[in-house]
């Protein structure tokens, strides 16, 4: 399993209790790792937990979750900005707990849309749980080509929804727990491979019992290569290509 090198475009450092540590580890084994912030009043501890660092960069976001009761804080958000180049996470989320706060959502996906917009260069990493569509009208709306991009978190979409993004010339961030499913096997193998990143979504995957991070990254090369029969290595260099093509 490879444990060097390493790509996460997805991850929560600062939930993990050994966080310290494990962002020293990323360093270490140059494991290019982007963790998201749920909520702007969280942005000044998560940006001094990676300050220094060369491979660990952390994104300013408004989880979707949250947005009902924190879209007061989309004034942070404005206000940090231009400190960063990464937006995380947010989107919509359309799933039975949450479809009820969706118009809050709705409000401050767009705003954070908008202002990535006028901004022109942010990556963005998307939560779009049962709510595809209704992100890719956002997106088609708000952040036209050339002026942002987009990078879908962890899509459970349907094949139409996936080409219809595709279109719109967004990535996709795949981690083990969607492997684990024939849609979304189905899904990766119909994804152009340099379309398509790695991200543990640590800690909330849990692999043998315990949280994955950055570090587990080798399962969703490991298991990117069964669906292309490419060794391991290969693998990891069309990652590695995509990365630097998305933040060149
Ligand atoms: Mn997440």
């Amino acid at each position: 399993m490879l444990t060097e090198d390493l790509v996460d475009f997805h991850c929560h450092l600062d939930l993990f209790p050994n966080h310290g540590a494990l962002i020293e580890a990323c360093e270490a084994r140059r494991i290019k790792a982007l963790t998201v912030t749920n909520a702007p009043a969280a942005w000044r501890g998560n940006q001094d937990l990676a300050r220094g660092c060369q491979h660990v960069r952390v994104a300013l976001g408004l989880h979707p979750q949250l947005a009902a009761e924190r879209r007061g804080e989309l004034g942070i958000f404005e206000r940090y900005l231009s400190e960063t180049r990464y937006v995380g996470e947010v989107g919509l989320d359309g799933s039975p707990g949450f479809a009820p706060s969706l118009r809050d959502q709705q409000d401050v996906f767009r705003r954070i849309l908008d202002l990535c917009a006028e901004d022109g260069r942010k990556i963005l990493t998307v939560h779009s749980r049962d709510a595809a569509g209704m992100v890719l009208d956002e997106i088609e709306t708000r952040l036209p080509p050339g002026r942002g991009a987009i990078v879908l978190h962890w899509f459970n979409g349907t094949l139409e929804e996936a080409r219809r993004a595709l279109s719109l010339g967004t990535y996709f961030s795949v981690n083990a727990r969607m492997l684990d499913s024939e849609r979304g096997r189905k899904l990766v193998s119909m994804l152009p491979a340099e379309r398509i990143l790695t991200e543990s979504d640590g800690p909330f995957i849990q692999r043998n019992g315990r949280p994955t991070s950055p570090l587990d990254t080798g399962v969703v090369i490991r298991r990117l290569g069964g669906c292309w029969g490419l060794p391991d290595v290969e693998v990891l260099g069309v990652v590695r290509r995509t990365l630097r093509t998305l933040v060149s």
